[in-house]
């Protein structure tokens, strides 16, 4: 099977320059000027005008399949991944049962492989059921094929759990990828503590619960060597505190999520549980500190954190709504629409932080670039025609966007995965 995208407008030294692309078995077979004359080519795809991007990577989403599939199944987020232009993500643990065993993580990892529109690649939990502190077996979980470990959702409260699931995942060369967050410093918070919460009458998590963790992470990380990769980064003061780190040497990477670059506190005007996530939206002086934090190298990439919830749950108010949002199919847009079209980022930089720097911090080497001999791992967006964000367009069973109703650039046009159509509009 041999296919031809034509005409596309692809990344060169960070300017687009129309080239063609050869898929053949899968791989990308030769990127240039390419006459489907001169090579029998079974089907040809016309990107005149297009933007074709490596596969965009997330290392961040919630499927919650096993356990609360009226949210999200492996089918229908991977295919809400592939929508988005994502053709490989890393799937996180807090499904029921959660991969904490071997015998578990092999159940998931071929039930990402049977239903996976796009690559899953799946965390282990840190501790026995993603709580309490009794470490997983990290040697045998790692054997049995866990990308990383993570107890996202809630953050390791025990200083010496984290200590030594940061010795063993040292000798082990795997990441510990945190979800940093001090119960003790929650106060029953349900979005950021700031002037905004206190003028809605809600109560507030202060910006210390998240940084708190991080300073004490860092410490770890430096002592044993570990790479610690921080989730969602959301607050200045976090950004201070990797900055520092990875100055003095520390091994750390970093992430920040579309919303908390897009949005600040001040965009919650009502109680509206469509703005509640943890880490909550910051304060403008957040925001603007995540984006440059991005910008100097402080923050790695952008992951999405895309996490359904039912139409029911995200009615109530913040005070009983569940956290989280959906991200894989709106990302790539309000990013691009939002940054690149104004000029603040470039589109080589957006791309860097979607798909470059997620397989190089996580040493995915066969992918996150357009290469002769790589995966046919790729998406085709289209940057110039105005659409708006339906929500009857999503394909994954959540639609708790804050961004349904927005106008914006970079639709998805085509989705391969190994050569294969993973999402076509
Ligand atoms: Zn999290």
């Amino acid at each position: 099977m041999k296919r031809l995208i034509k005409n596309g407008q692809l990344l060169v030294d960070g300017q687009l320059k129309v080239q063609d692309l050869l898929i053949e078995d899968g791989k990308i077979a030769a990127i240039g000027t390419i006459s489907s004359s001169e090579v029998a080519v079974n089907q040809i795809y016309n990107a005149q005008g297009l933007f074709v991007s490596p596969g965009l990577i997330d290392v961040h989403v919630h499927y919650r399949e096993p356990g609360q599939t009226d949210k999200e199944t492996i089918k229908t987020g991977s295919q809400a991944a592939a929508h988005g232009g994502f053709t490989t993500v890393a799937a996180m643990p807090n499904v029921v049962p959660t991969p904490d065993t071997p015998e578990r993580m092999a159940n998931m990892l071929a039930k990402n492989q049977q239903d996976g529109a796009v690559h899953i690649l799946q965390y282990a939990t840190i501790t026995t059921d993603r709580g309490g502190d009794q470490l997983v077996d990290m040697p045998a979980m790692k054997t049995a094929g866990a990308f990383a470990f993570s107890n996202d959702g809630n953050g390791v409260q025990t200083s010496a759990t984290m200590y030594e699931a940061m010795q063993q995942a040292a000798d082990l060369g795997m990441a510990v990828v945190a979800h940093a967050e001090d119960d003790s410093l929650k106060y029953g918070g349900v979005m950021h503590e700031g002037a905004v919460s206190k003028r809605l009458g809600l109560p507030g998590i202060p910006s210390v619960s998240e940084t708190a963790q991080v300073a004490r992470d860092v410490v770890l990380a430096a002592a044993t060597g570990a790479h610690y990769h921080v989730c969602h980064v959301s607050s200045a003061a976090t950004v201070q505190v990797i900055r520092a780190a990875k100055q003095a040497g520390v091994n750390v990477t970093a992430e920040v999520s579309p919303h908390h670059l897009l949005l600040s506190d001040e965009a919650i005007t009502t109680d509206n549980a469509m703005l509640k996530m943890n880490p909550p939206l910051g304060s403008e002086q957040d925001r603007q500190a995540v984006i440059a934090g991005l910008l100097d190298g402080t923050i790695d990439m952008i992951a999405t954190d895309h996490a359904p919830h039912t139409d029911a749950e995200k009615a109530q108010s913040m005070l009983k709504a569940p956290f989280g949002i959906t991200g894989s199919e709106t990302a790539f847009a309000m990013l691009y629409t939002r940054f690149v079209k104004t000029g603040q980022f470039s589109l080589a930089q957006l791309i860097n932080w979607m798909a470059v720097q997620p397989a190089r911090v996580f040493k995915l080497t066969t992918i996150g670039a357009l290469k002769v001999g790589a995966p046919a791992d790729l998406a085709i967006f289209d940057l110039t025609t105005p659409t708006t964000i339906q929500k009857d367009q999503f394909l994954s069973k959540g639609n708790n966007s804050p961004f349904i109703g927005e106008t914006v650039y970079g639709q998805t046009k085509l989705t391969l995965v190994d050569g294969e159509t993973a999402y076509q509009a």
